[in-house]
């Protein structure tokens, strides 16, 4: 879960990743694993609940690349008209951790 390392607050990645729509050549960042981390680690973000703001890289990478699977990997996850994330990233990414703590169970 990502989280404003200022003040705490809960991210959506959806609205991160609009933030981030609005660079030049965006589609093609969103389409390149290596180009969107590196975007993505020097972004300035903004907190929508504190409004200060933070680079990228201090979020959690890892979240970041799955965010960027999911959103390669679900066509039409973003609506490139009017730069928004149709995709519920926050919930996909719930999913994931709980069906990976699911499959440790299982193999235990
Ligand atoms: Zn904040």
């Amino acid at each position: 879960m990502a989280k404003c390392p200022l003040c705490g607050a809960v991210l959506d990645w959806a609205e991160l990743i609009e933030q981030m729509l609005t660079i030049e050549g965006a589609e093609e960042v969103l389409q390149n694993k290596g180009m969107f981390m590196e975007t993505f680690e020097n972004f300035v973000f903004k907190c929508p609940k504190c409004g200060e703001e933070f680079y990228g890289r201090n979020l959690s990478g890892k979240e970041a690349e799955k965010v960027f699977e999911l959103l390669n990997e679900f066509k039409g996850s973003i609506d490139w008209e009017n730069r928004k994330v149709k995709l519920r990233i926050n919930s996909l990414l719930a999913l994931d951790t709980m069906l990976e703590g699911w499959d440790r169970k299982v193999k235990k």
